[in-house]
């Protein structure tokens, strides 16, 4: 049996039904005039599950939450794979129909539409969540018709009160990566939207994609500070780590984020980025905000004479892994525990092995009301449950007794 970082570890962004080519000759075309991106047209399906089990198995990964993305990418696809490999996957779904038929020009794209696809996803009961690009951010991110200009803020948050409240008739969380795609500069932030929906919407769950800010590549930790801060004082709102470095994990645990706010995942897939280290063309060494990181994953285009799509797997859990090694310096293995794949078990409501295997109960990690963290994952979820009737209740002992012979006063 091979040494794994954690308990039970859950990759949360994974992608793995495309290679991020082409589907249309027109597409091909693009790639002839070095213009593909491999993200701003229509992508061909590919089944890279094989290859993506391979690296899980490899690396200690249970389970992974399959995300589809890009057009071509479809709910049905990663459905197929929950069905054929159900103790090693789960999926998201999202407008990736309507966005296609957008793209195509068969039919303009539109909220209503794209949310009565993502409902008609969720009552099949195969998806756990409503992501990557919650309706109306991909459309808006590729500007298809229907879906082009920028959003204005009231609208985009109207439209969060619903993609909330069909989240919650499913009991599912809602990601959300509004971050880089509309935002009108200067006017409003990921940070303010956040706030707002976390607020108005308090029964959702909302898991921010790659906790990461639109703005880092100009305030870098600053920005990153300020949301983590924000983030922290909103209970109904989780942070994925993809992408982060050592420097992220603490200031969100100096900002009081707990570890049962967080979960693990990378862009799994043959995602059209590179994993760079400084000094590296477009990176270089230059940019001032991002001095706190040594390596980073960033997208192909502008990258001049570089494949428009990495042509090999570029290696995300060697990458995201080493990054919680570092961590486990001043972390402890129970809150890791939790952010490796705990937070996910219970979020998109995963099978576990066993009972007690998360930190439960502590003031440290759940706050003043602990006690309703026991038990963390709920009977039902669990594969060899204790036995009835076990008599454990988390609750709270008022008592201290002082060993350490320390003096209080
Ligand atoms: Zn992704």
């Amino acid at each position: 049996m091979n040494r794994s970082i954690a308990r039970y570890v859950v990759d949360t962004h994974c992608h793995i039904t495309t290679l991020y080519q082409p589907a249309t000759d027109a597409g091909w075309e693009m790639v002839e005039n070095e213009e593909w991106t491999g993200l701003h047209a229509e992508v061909q399906p590919f089944d890279n599950c094989f290859l993506t089990l391979y690296d899980m198995d490899r690396y200690g990964v249970d389970m992974a939450v399959l995300l589809p993305s890009i057009p071509g990418t479809t709910n049905e696809s990663q459905a197929k794979l929950v069905k054929r490999f159900p103790d090693r996957f789960r999926a998201c779904c999202s407008d990736q129909k309507t966005v296609l038929a957008a793209m195509r020009g068969e039919k303009p794209w539109t909220f209503k539409a794209a949310l009565a696809e993502v409902d008609e996803a969720l009552a099949t009961g195969w998806f756990v969540g409503i992501g990557e690009f919650a309706p109306g951010s991909a459309a808006r991110s590729l500007q298809v018709p229907g879906a082009e200009g920028p959003c204005d803020f009231e609208e985009r948050v109207e439209e969060w009160a619903a993609l909330c409240e069909l989240a919650t008739k499913y009991d599912v969380p809602v990601l959300c990566h509004d971050q880089f795609v509309f935002l009108r500069k200067g006017e409003w932030t990921l940070t303010e939207l956040l706030a707002r929906i976390s607020m108005e919407n308090p029964n959702a769950k909302i898991m921010q994609t790659h906790g990461c800010v639109e703005d880092e590549w100009t305030r870098g930790l600053d920005g990153i500070r300020e949301m983590y801060t924000v983030v922290a004082g909103l209970p109904n709102v989780w942070m994925e780590t993809g992408g982060w470095c050592e420097k992220q994990f603490e200031v969100a645990f100096d900002a009081g984020v707990s570890a049962a706010r967080l979960t693990w995942g990378h862009d799994y897939g043959n995602v059209p980025q590179h994993i760079v280290r400084r000094g590296v063309e477009k990176w270089g060494p230059k940019v001032k905000a991002l001095e706190y990181r040594e390596t980073m994953s960033l997208m192909m285009f502008g990258y001049k004479d570089w494949p428009a799509v990495p042509t090999y797997q570029p290696d995300f859990y060697g990458w995201g892994l080493r990054t919680i090694d570092r961590v486990g310096d001043w972390l402890t293995q129970d809150e890791i525990n939790l952010i490796m794949g705990g937070t996910a078990a219970k979020l998109y409501k995963l099978p576990v092995p066993y009972p007690r295997m998360f930190p439960e109960g502590r003031p440290d990690i759940f706050g003043a009301d602990a006690a309703a963290s026991v038990p963390f994952i709920p009977r039902e979820q669990i594969k060899y449950p204790d036995p009835e009737g076990l008599r454990m209740t988390g609750k709270p002992n008022k008592n201290i007794m002082h060993a350490t012979g320390v003096d209080d006063e």
